[in-house]
């Protein structure tokens, strides 16, 4: 039996802890993000405080715009029971969040959700390469797309999606080669002139030695038929139709951080903004940044990203058909059985993963829910208080910082230091 290359991917242990407080392993996904980053300390920094200012304005705009209820609230509400939203701060990797708010677990419609939703699900997906082929079998990966106008609706583009995979992976030789062994497929959506382009790529874990080739084309021509079928045109297998081959073992980490990718929420303009002018979107506008990849298929993070900046109708009305023909499906799917066979782990829901919280972080301050219902509003100054808490020589100094910053933005008293750091009084 062959034994797992060198490069495939190990899981490293950490300390991380989910919403019971339960420890979790500080997977590859979240490696793989942190090191997309930037190398140096300094530059994670920046980068990661540009990023969060990003997903902060997203949110705020979502928190008035978007029609899923639990979208509207994630982040900004705190949870049940809670009088009080924590500055938490991680001193290890110098990472500081906020703690005790609600989380919608939306792998679609969320920017914060959805990013530690898919770096759980990245490291499931790298468990299993690891556990297939540390049994001696392949790992194929592969891609089918459809043809499509711009009068289709997503939610019809997509259940024809559903239809054509089961057709794809039962078909004659698949069915043969699948029968003993698994796949797991991820839907992608990208929307452009033609309308929503709905889409599958799959890993599928076979017998060594199985031409990718041949169980690509069998797979292609069944879903191309049910497609036809189901009144749709033809698509051609050399126009993108089809994309198959061996997975590089070697590179297993990068393709599967690349399978995930377009997951991700990107602002439109990382360019820095020192206050929350109103007048924010008209200096966009003019800068035009978010107009460069008019044209080009967009992701509907991208869609969301450039109505935050520019609130275009259009946008809206995309960002909403979205919401709702996304909205109770799963971004991955595994074959029946798969996942046990493959990752031993219980699998944890979406939820459950947008829930985790790092580990080990010591709590800076306290805001009470009163003052946090206003901060709430004030993205610039949310991302401003982390960012200073992530820059602090210890504790003391980031609380300081914290209140400092509160009160010239007039929240005077705002902050009060977690009960078991108060100022004890000697006799
Ligand atoms: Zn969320």
């Amino acid at each position: 039996m062959a034994a797992p290359p060198q490069s495939a991917v190990q899981v490293r242990a950490d300390a991380r802890v989910d919403s019971l407080g339960r420890p979790l392993a500080l997977g590859r996904g979240e490696q793989l993000r942190r090191s997309a980053a930037g190398d140096h300390p300094a530059e994670r920094s920046t980068a990661r405080s540009a990023k969060r200012l990003g997903a902060f304005r997203a949110l705020d705009t979502l928190s008035t715009f978007s029609s899923l209820e639990r979208v509207r609230k994630c982040r900004r509400v705190p949870a049940y029971g809670q009088t009080v939203v924590e500055i938490v701060h991680r001193v290890e990797d110098r990472r500081a969040h906020f703690a005790g708010l609600q989380t919608c677990g939306s792998v679609w419609s969320c920017p914060l959700c959805s990013e530690k939703i898919l770096a759980g699900r990245a490291d499931e997906l790298l468990t299993a390469i690891n556990s297939w082929t540390a049994r001696g079998g392949d790992v194929i990966m592969g891609s089918l797309t459809m043809r499509h106008h711009r009068h289709q609706s997503l939610a019809d583009l997509w259940d024809a999606l559903g239809e054509a995979w089961r057709a794809a992976y039962g078909s004659k030789i698949a069915r043969k080669l699948l029968k003993s062994c698994h796949w797991v497929r991820r839907v992608e959506s990208t929307h452009g002139r033609h309308g929503w382009h709905v889409h599958v790529h799959f890993l599928l874990f076979v017998p060594a030695g199985t031409d990718p080739t041949e169980l690509g084309n069998c797979m292609f021509a069944a879903w191309s038929r049910r497609l036809v079928s189901l009144g749709m045109q033809a698509p051609s297998r050399d126009e993108g139709g089809l994309h198959i081959k061996r997975l590089d073992l070697s590179n297993a980490a990068a393709e599967v951080a690349e399978y995930l990718a377009k997951g991700h929420y990107e602002e439109v303009n990382n360019a820095p903004v020192a206050i929350d002018q109103p007048g924010r979107n008209a200096a966009l506008e003019l800068a035009s940044i978010s107009k460069q990849a008019r044209g080009a298929n967009r992701t509907p993070f991208q869609i969301l990203a450039d109505f935050v900046a520019n609130g275009e109708v259009a946008d809206a009305d995309l960002w909403r058909e979205w919401e709702n023909g996304s909205k109770g499906r799963r971004a991955i799917t595994w074959s029946r059985g798969a996942r046990d066979a493959l990752v031993v782990d219980n699998e944890q829901t979406d939820e459950q993963l947008a829930a985790e919280t790092d580990g080990g972080g010591v709590v800076i301050a306290e805001l009470h829910s009163r003052a946090w219902a206003s901060l709430v509003r004030r993205p610039v100054l949310l991302n401003t208080l982390l960012t200073l808490v992530e820059m602090s020589r210890d504790s003391d100094d980031a609380y300081c910082l914290v209140d400092a910053a509160l009160a010239c933005e007039g929240f005077p008293g705002a902050a009060r230091r977690p009960p078991d750091r108060m100022p004890q009084w000697s006799a």
